[in-house]
């Protein structure tokens, strides 16, 4: 007889992991900034009509170092990409990122010398989130989809990122 036929009906069961994933996806703190105009959006997501506050995000953070979410809204200058990866670099772990628009994703119209074709020349990004600009509703599509990923996401899996685009970086300078 299996374990979960001995205790009585109702009992929870889960793992430490699970909880913890759990807890982590209702509770996301996303840092607070903007770079363009995609940040109108992200704004207009906080507002009441949208109600992030639902996904247990209604607290921005304006200190890098209590937030766990980045979301890049809006293209990255050249000139800017040094400040956002040392934002990123002072966030908590585990920590995530959404690449919200064209523009943070792959530059999107900007193709010049003055853009990133892609924050993730600078930072990992977990959620690519296409459209110019993307409505609120598809930031919110985007966060539900961060939360699975969140809630899968094993111990020890955000070092083994960090090791892999350190490994990556190394390879590109
Ligand atoms: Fe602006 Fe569109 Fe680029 Fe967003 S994707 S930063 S709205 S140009």
């Amino acid at each position: 007889m299996g374990l979960e036929e001995k205790i009585p009906s109702g009992f929870l069961l889960s793992t430490v992991e699970a909880l913890a994933g759990w807890g982590r996806k209702n509770s996301v703190w996303p840092a607070t900034f903007g770079l363009a105009c995609c940040a109108m959006e992200l704004m207009t997501a906080g507002s009441p009509t949208y109600d992030l506050a639902r996904f247990g995000m209604e607290r921005a953070s304006a200190t890098p170092r209590q937030a766990d979410l980045m979301i890049v809204a809006g293209r990255l200058s050249q000139k800017m990409a040094p400040v956002l990866r040392q934002i990123y670099d002072q966030m908590a772990e585990p920590k995530w990122v959404i690449a919200m628009g064209v523009c943070a994703s792959s530059g999107g119209m900007f193709n010049n010398y003055a853009i990133v074709q892609g924050v993730d020349h600078v930072v990992p990004v977990d959620i690519y989130l296409p459209g110019c600009p993307p409505r609120p509703e598809m930031l919110m599509d985007a966060i539900v989809k961060l939360h699975d990923k969140i809630q899968n996401t094993k111990f020890g899996a955000h070092r083994a990122k960090q090791i892999d685009e350190l490994e990556k970086r190394a390879l590109r300078s």
